[in-house]
């Protein structure tokens, strides 16, 4: 009997679980939604202030001051230039 309790606590726990990590999707794919609005909205270089232009890089898209004060990436995007360079 008591095994049978061991199973349904197991499988409790495979349900929290899947719980949990369907939260964690959700609040990755929310903090995603975030920072693409915040880079669409402050397309400016912090430097000198100018727009940002955007570049494409094969499948990648990145952001770069116009002058050469530098560029930025978001974190999907970095990954994936980081795996074409391997
Ligand atoms: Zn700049």
């Amino acid at each position: 009997m008591s095994d049978e309790k061991d199973r349904f606590g197991d499988k409790l726990h495979d349900v929290e679980a899947a719980r949990e990590d369907q939260w964690a999707a959700r609040q990755d794919a929310e903090l995603m939604r975030r920072m693409r609005e915040k880079l669409e909205k402050s397309m400016q270089c912090p430097d000198c202030k100018r727009n940002l232009i955007q570049h494409r890089l094969g499948e990648v898209a990145l952001l770069a001051c116009p002058d050469g004060d530098g560029a930025w990436i978001d974190g999907a995007d970095l990954e994936k230039l980081a795996k074409s360079m391997r």
